[in-house]
């Protein structure tokens, strides 16, 4: 891949001059969109590798400007949104973003998003007309043809859910997934009890999963957002 196109969708300017500085100094190239329907006509002439969006713009709403993106296109979309926007970055993932920053954001957070998002997409790309019947992560394998999963060779003695959880992370690889989300394509619903459940059923998987339960190599946490699997060198 060539170095990768970004869209940058800030109304803020000192945040946007933050985000192409950094940009630049790095080799990517960039758009810029300082509001919604600019962004949308940006995304849909240019066809940029990565978008980055602020959920506050001055004419659309963030969450619109996904779900009309997502209407057409499986773009990796990073949203950028307040601390205290939780239940925005919620819906702005459960529309479809892959991935969230949250302000105020360094430097190092922002390119660190940007390489798991780009390297998603390199991944994905490569990946892309070939059957994937065997995952592979780290020492973290899953044969979807057996329905077995293996860490160092070693089948784990997974339960149904267990394993349906683990498939739907490893197949979202380097994505946030909400509760919600992982609920509804678990049980096929998501009330509250479903997500305190899911918090054990992930307690339960971690120990079967991780070396040590309580600093995860392969599922991160998101407190009061949800789960992602990270790809392990
Ligand atoms: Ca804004």
């Amino acid at each position: 891949m060539n170095k990768p196109l970004i869209l940058v969708v800030e109304d803020d300017a000192p945040v946007c001059n933050l985000i192409t500085t950094t940009l630049k100094t790095h080799d990517y190239r960039y758009l810029v969109a300082s509001n919604g329907a600019d962004a949308l006509l940006q995304a849909s002439s240019h066809n940029p590798d990565v978008v980055f969006l602020d959920l506050g713009l001055p004419d659309l709403d963030g969450i619109e400007v996904i779900r009309q993106i997502r209407g057409w296109s499986n773009m990796p979309i990073i949203v950028i949104s307040a601390r205290s926007e939780d239940e925005d970055k919620i819906e702005a993932l459960d529309a479809g973003a892959d991935d969230y920053l949250t302000k105020p954001f360094s430097v190092e957070e922002l390119l660190a998003r940007l390489r798991v998002t780009v390297r998603r997409l390199t991944l994905m790309s490569s990946e892309s007309g070939t059957e994937n019947a065997v995952y592979i992560n780290g020492k973290l394998k899953i044969d979807h043809a057996a329905g077995c999963a293996y860490l160092a060779d070693e089948e784990l003695k997974l339960t149904p859910i267990e394993y349906k959880l683990l498939c739907l992370l490893a197949k979202n690889t380097g994505k946030v997934l909400t509760h919600t989300y992982i609920t509804q394509n678990i049980w096929g619903r998501s009330w509250d009890n479903d997500v305190a459940s899911l918090r054990v059923f992930m307690v339960t998987l971690r120990k079967k999963l991780e070396s040590l339960p309580d600093s995860p190599q392969y599922i991160q946490t998101h407190i009061g957002i949800g789960y992602r699997m990270v790809r392990v060198e």
